[in-house]
């Protein structure tokens, strides 16, 4: 198999009719609280722009958004993501 690189399907979202910014990965460009440019539209996991492209990471940071926009949370810690995921990925290398 041949691994040639992802890109992220956010074309046919048609983005720009929204006013939100990309980066030129087609990527949603947000800040540190997942929010892009238009204050209500939110990106999280591999569309967002400089977030890592792992499971672990999208699915936390979708629990994350759920949290402040719905509970009043904190905001995404990409360090406290890769900790656990390493400490995971170890535990489950370790006992196999
Ligand atoms: C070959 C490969 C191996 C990988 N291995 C690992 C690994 O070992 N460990 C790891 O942590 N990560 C791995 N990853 C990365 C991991 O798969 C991604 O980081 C993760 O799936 C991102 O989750 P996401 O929800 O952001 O995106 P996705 O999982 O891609 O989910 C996006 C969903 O949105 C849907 N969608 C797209 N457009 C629309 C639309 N217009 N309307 C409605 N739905 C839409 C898609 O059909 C899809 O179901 C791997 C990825 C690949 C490609």
């Amino acid at each position: 198999m041949w691994a040639i690189g992802r890109h992220p399907v956010t074309q046919s979202l048609h983005l720009d009719q929204a006013s939100v910014a990309t980066a030129p990965s087609g990527k949603i460009v947000v800040n540190e609280f997942d929010q892009s440019n238009v204050s209500n539209i939110f990106a999280v996991g591999d569309c967002a722009e400089g977030i890592p492209e792992l499971t672990p990471v999208a699915v936390q940071a979708g629990k994350f958004l759920a949290d402040r926009l719905f509970a009043g949370s904190s905001k995404v810690s990409l360090s406290l993501l890769i900790s656990n995921h390493e400490q995971t990925t170890n535990k489950h290398t370790k006992s196999s």
